[in-house]
């Protein structure tokens, strides 16, 4: 506790001296984010997503997923019941799940109504559920019971659309995609790394800034700076690696406001 006060205070003096971002109110924040919105911040130079990347690295060289799975098959279903649910709920949910079906033949096997029982703590679980018994017997029926690595074949399954299938060839196959979930939006955005009006948007314009050497983890490392550290409404620049390259004119080291 004495540790991170000692840290905001440290904080909150280079900022009196110019050495950080200052502080802004809350008000202040929320019009900087609407003006990130309307893609009026400052663009980002090669040289700078190059840097920025290089610290991701260097502070994560391996940076994970943290929804639970143990195959290509329970990954694909705890993507698509992660949709509008946090990946800790989630993972509460399907240790049992998968300790009964980690296969689309014991998925369909063990039937609707009870994977509906199994999923019934997460958001929309009913047509989660619905989706899951679905995908599991086209898996079945068209691809011999293997999670397809194409984006076109995932699309085509029930509940799976562009950004479960970016996450399933990234993190299953190994394909450098970007699945823009909630944070990488904003991040995007707010930043002025790769500002768009849709997550399709965004998406292109970060494949397009982010060098190839950084993309088989960039999705991951975006992810994690705006689940832990770039945060919707008070972002914890103070504790941020990129501050000093991040266009968001509503920065702030300390949370004022
Ligand atoms: S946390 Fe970092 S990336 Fe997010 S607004 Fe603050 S300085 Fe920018």
């Amino acid at each position: 506790m004495a540790k991170k006060s000692t840290k905001a205070a440290k904080a909150l003096k280079k900022a009196k001296k110019g050495k950080a971002a200052r502080v802004k109110p809350a008000k202040a924040r929320a019009k900087a984010d609407d003006k990130a919105l309307h893609g009026k911040t400052k663009p980002w130079s090669p040289a700078e997503v190059e840097e920025a990347f290089r610290r991701f690295q260097e502070a994560m060289p391996e940076p994970k997923g943290e929804l639970h799975h143990v195959n290509p098959f329970t990954l694909l279903v705890a993507v698509v019941l992660s949709a509008q649910a946090t990946d800790a709920g989630v993972n509460k949910a399907t240790p049992a799940l998968f300790a009964l079906a980690d296969t689309p033949e014991k998925m369909a096997a063990l039937g609707e109504d009870r994977v509906r029982e199994l999923v019934k703590t997460i958001g929309l679980f009913r047509t989660k559920a619905k989706n899951v018994i679905g995908l599991s017997h086209k898996l079945i029926a068209e691809h011999g019971g293997r999670v397809p690595n194409t984006r076109e074949a995932l699309q085509e399954l029930p509940g799976v659309g562009r950004k479960t299938a970016n996450v399933v060839l990234n993190i299953a196959f190994g394909h450098p995609t970007m699945a823009v979930d909630t944070h990488i939006f904003r991040i995007g955005n707010r930043t002025g790394l790769a500002p768009g009006k849709d997550p399709l948007a965004v998406e292109l314009k970060l494949l397009e800034a982010i060098p190839e050497k950084y993309m088989m983890h960039a999705h991951h490392w975006l992810i994690l700076h705006g689940r832990y550290i770039c945060l919707a409404r008070r972002p914890l620049c103070e504790k941020c690696v990129i501050a000093d390259l991040c266009k968001w004119p509503g920065k702030t080291v300390l949370t004022t406001g």
